[in-house]
């Protein structure tokens, strides 16, 4: 058959758009959806068309159906000075985003940091989690399922680790029983691989066990309190993905050179907004915008972007210590990779090579990079809203 004879089959819904690639190579396959398109709509997608990556490759591994390519805008922040327990140096950090001026202002925000004695990172927890959902006859019978988690964890952990060389099971905690269902939070360490597909291979042995042992059914491998891709308290308290913490104190001096405001505007500022604006709206966000820079960060690294809603989460302080300005942030549930998913696609790798944290040993290494990223993107919005305000003050002073 030739392209243009699978278009027609696909045009006139003789052929599935999945069914091209039994024909085709996949990067005539991308071709021919596309220009399926092309001629259903009489649209022109020769932006989508234009790439450089091995679709052959990424439709094994991170695509179907696939048509070409999304183009980003990439910019580069920094130098961005790091004193981490595994980043102990300047980046210069990749971001690809579509909103003016993101990169502008964390630049800002890295520029007042590495002024100052640079950020400080930790990691202060590393696991990924899956807590599959599992019908039992009554609430009696679901505590019997819980006490058999517990009494054959060693097992279990034996059987979730035959799956993986880099997959660990640490814990399974919390259990929660809700009437006849039972939720085990299988908590795993993942290497430098984020862990999803990982775990979720390695839960689904766990399954396997119980299945064959009890008279329990499971009834979704992901039971939602794993939590994935949503915003969650648990996730917040007991953590996911990387949990990270970042601050630095910065000069008087610094603050009022570079943010162009006072320590106390921005305490105020963190202290109304972030801390009881957040309160107020039951947000679960206690922060001006970590997803900016998450985002950013994710989608030039190859980051799972759906990731972002359980980056986003996270607590800002800000306190005046004599006058210099103690910042924090939190973020207690990154899931972040070096290796594994997305990472592998050729412009994300390129993206981690920026940062030097491309392949095995350096996933604790590019936690401690977005946090420090985040740091200054949250200082920099933080310092322009304080700014702005007291700019307003001395508007309302001079005309009173
Ligand atoms: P993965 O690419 O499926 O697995 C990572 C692979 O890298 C494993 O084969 C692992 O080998 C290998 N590896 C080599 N060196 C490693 C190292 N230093 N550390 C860790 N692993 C190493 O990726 P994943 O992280 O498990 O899953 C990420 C993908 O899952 C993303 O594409 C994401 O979109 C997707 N996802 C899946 C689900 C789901 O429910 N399945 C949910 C959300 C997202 P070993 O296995 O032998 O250790």
């Amino acid at each position: 058959m030739t392209n243009q004879e699978i278009i027609d089959k696909l045009l006139n819904g003789e052929m599935k758009l999945y069914q091209v690639d039994k024909q085709v190579d996949a990067k005539d396959a991308t071709d021919i959806r596309r220009e399926f398109l092309e001629q259903k709509y009489s649209i022109d997608l020769s932006n989508i068309s234009n790439y450089s990556i091995d679709m052959e490759r990424a439709s094994a591994r991170n695509i179907e159906n696939s048509i070409g390519v999304l183009q980003l805008p990439m910019g580069i922040a920094g130098p961005l000075k790091i004193n981490g327990e595994f980043c102990k140096r300047e980046v210069f950090v990749p971001l690809a985003t579509s909103e003016g001026a993101l990169v502008a202002s964390i630049n800002r925000g890295a520029s007042a940091i590495t002024a100052s004695s640079g950020a400080n990172s930790r990691v202060i927890s590393d696991i990924m989690t899956r807590a599959p959902a599992i019908k039992c006859e009554g609430a009696v019978d679901a505590l019997k399922i819980k006490q058999w988690f517990i009494d054959n964890f060693s097992q279990l952990k034996e059987i979730a680790e035959s799956t993986t060389s880099h997959g660990k099971l640490l814990k399974i905690d919390p259990i929660l029983i809700v009437g006849n269902y039972v939720y085990p939070r299988f908590v795993f360490s993942t290497g430098d691989s984020m862990g999803m597909n990982m775990v979720t291979i390695a839960s689904e042995k766990i399954l396997d066990k119980l299945a064959s042992e009890t008279t329990a059914t499971h009834l979704a491998l992901s039971g939602n309190v794993c939590v994935d891709k949503k915003p969650a308290a648990i996730n917040i308290v007991e953590g996911r993905g990387k949990s990270v913490i970042a601050d630095i104190l910065i000069p008087k001096e610094i603050v009022e050179k570079k943010l162009k405001t006072t320590t106390d505007s921005i305490v105020e500022v963190n202290i109304a907004k972030n801390l009881i604006g957040s309160a107020a709206s039951g947000s679960l966000g206690f922060n001006a915008h970590y997803a900016n820079m998450v985002a950013a960060i994710f989608l030039a690294t190859g980051q799972d972007a759906a990731h972002v809603v359980e980056g986003s989460l996270g607590i800002t302080t800000a306190e005046n210590r004599n006058g210099d300005l103690y910042f924090s942030v939190n973020l207690p549930d990154l899931p972040v990779a070096t290796v594994g998913g997305g990472t592998g696609l050729e412009v994300a790798h390129e993206g981690l090579e920026i940062l030097g944290v491309a392949g095995s040993g350096k996933a604790k290494e590019f936690a401690e990079i977005v946090a420090s990223t985040v740091l200054a993107g949250e200082l920099s919005l933080v310092g322009a809203i304080a700014a702005g305000h007291l700019a307003r003050a001395h508007q309302e002073h001079g005309r009173g």
